[in-house]
């Protein structure tokens, strides 16, 4: 199922969402388990960097659905034991991402795209991010959700 009516046409539903969950609960319930915002932040990453960089740019979110291992990149079952037990992944308000090239597929080191994000911190605070993880803790991927911080600029989170 992809997400074009949700605000992410260049998304499916298992980018977002953990095979098991999906296959008990269905598309439906599992979509009113995510918050919209960050539907349509996985879209922004993709257009935002896409422009910055001058060529498609692949997000890597899970990557079940072709045969990859990521399959907790996006929402989190609540008996979930990877990271915290109260992660913003298991709100539905957290993506951890990664960045490739769409052109000859190299990877963007995720240091590369937190710097971007710092470069330009309104247009992503727009999109409805407010929260990236530090990248000593995150160093291939960049987390990234949209907490309420009450904060003017993006909080840099330490687990
Ligand atoms: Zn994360």
């Amino acid at each position: 199922m992809d997400l074009s009516h949700y605000g992410a046409p260049n998304f499916v539903i298992e980018e977002l969402v953990p095979p098991k969950l999906l296959e008990n609960h269905g598309s439906h319930r599992c979509l009113q388990l995510l918050d919209h915002r960050i539907i349509t932040l996985a879209q922004f990453n993709k257009d935002y960097l896409s422009a910055h960089f001058g060529e498609e740019i692949k997000v890597i979110i899970n990557n079940y659905k072709w045969g990859g291992e990521r399959k907790l990149s996006g929402l989190r079952p609540f008996d979930c034991q990877i990271g915290s037990s109260l992660s913003q992944h298991k709100f539905g308000r957290a993506l951890d991402c990664q960045y490739k090239r769409g052109v000859n597929g190299e990877k963007i080191p995720a240091d590369v795209v937190r710097d971007v994000i710092n470069q330009d911190p309104e247009s992503w605070l727009n999109a409805g991010l407010t929260t990236i993880e530090n990248g000593e803790f995150a160093p291939t991927w960049v987390h990234q959700d949209i907490r309420a911080t009450g904060l003017d600029h993006i909080f840099i989170v330490e687990p």
